[in-house]
């Protein structure tokens, strides 16, 4: 099953926002794997969705971040969100005089996002596979939203479905080129979600802050159950590690009812964003990689459920297109 609908994607410079992310990048895959298959392909009805309430939120986020998202604290929630403010005070990719709407308004376009996100992941309990193009927000904190990620869709997700009695255990896998800090931050207590995260050794976001040695404290720095850091020029350790990894999830814990895959497409070699630069796949290595998570989970029969995230410039559609095609192919 994949989740897609032309009104969930998010049109950046509309608000003004330049960042690199294409905005026709859910389109682009989607009208890829349409074309190649028309039978098997349509589009989400999303004309009853409703936004996620305060009510998901507060499974995941605090009451004072909650809270300013519902009153004139949000701008400044999404300026913090989207870094579009320098230190000095000017602007940073975002130009107001650009934006065609009220920056206010993102904040219920992201809400529907991660409503989208639930509804995948309650999809593929019962089809045992589904994709959603869009989501994975990642690096949400219990605090507040950064790295272009304003709420984790991810926890929040996971929880309503351990709430509906749907689920009781989950894995996050995230192989997004970024650390997965906010997923981390959100579940380090919580025994009944177990996270993996593979990611450029260096960069954002394990530079994001001086590390504190004694604060341990410090919520950038909170640990995966897993992390596996690859350095730059270490491509070709990466499929090793992937294998190795998820192998030794298994083995320290028990089978889990779903496994939400963060299937970012910027550690490929021609993304765009200068912070995702190193890591640098192959469009064959992340072929590899997602066929690999794919088939790892289905052999154990674990509903498996994957979220786009980060994935920036004209290129990114080609990693989530081939997969989709692999996966049409196969089904
Ligand atoms: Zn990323």
């Amino acid at each position: 099953m994949i989740f897609y609908n032309k009104s969930l994607d998010h049109k950046f410079i509309d608000y003004g926002i330049q960042i690199p992310i294409s905005k026709s990048r859910s389109e682009k895959c989607f009208d890829y794997i349409k074309e190649k298959f028309p039978e098997k392909v349509k589009e989400t009805d999303c004309s009853g969705l409703l936004p996620l309430s305060k009510e998901d939120l507060l499974l995941a986020h605090n009451y004072e971040f909650v809270s300013s998202l519902f009153n004139e604290g949000v701008e400044e929630a999404l300026i913090t969100c989207f870094e579009l403010r320098n230190e000095d005070g000017t602007w940073n990719r975002f130009d107001p005089d650009l934006a065609t709407k009220s920056l206010s308004l993102l904040k219920d376009e992201i809400l529907l996002q991660g409503k989208a996100s639930f509804l995948s992941m309650e999809q593929s309990l019962k089809s045992q596979f589904s994709y959603f193009l869009g989501g994975g927000m990642h690096h949400a904190m219990s605090f507040g939203g950064r790295g272009f990620c304003l709420v984790n869709d991810i926890v929040i997700g996971i929880r309503k479905l351990q709430n509906l009695k749907k689920i009781k255990t989950a894995w996050v896998v995230d192989v997004d080129a970024h650390k997965g800090c906010g997923t981390a931050e959100l579940t380090q207590n919580d025994d009944t979600i177990q996270t993996l995260s593979l990611h450029m050794g260096k960069g954002w976001p394990l530079d994001s802050e001086k590390f504190d040695k004694d604060n341990q404290m410090n919520p950038w720095f909170v640990e995966s159950t897993i992390d596996c850091p690859i350095f730059e020029g270490e491509e070709d350790r990466y499929h090793q590690v992937l294998k190795e990894s998820l192998n030794q999830l298994e083995k320290k814990f028990e089978k889990p009812d779903l496994v939400v895959v963060v299937n970012g497409s910027d550690p490929y070699e021609l993304d765009e964003l200068p912070s995702a630069s190193l890591l640098k796949l192959t469009l064959e290595q992340l072929l590899k990689r997602d066929t690999f998570i794919y088939h790892w989970l289905k052999e154990r029969k674990i509903p498996q459920t994957y979220l786009m995230s980060g994935g920036y410039g004209r290129h990114s559609w080609e990693v989530y297109a081939q997969f989709l095609e692999y996966i049409l192919k196969e089904s």
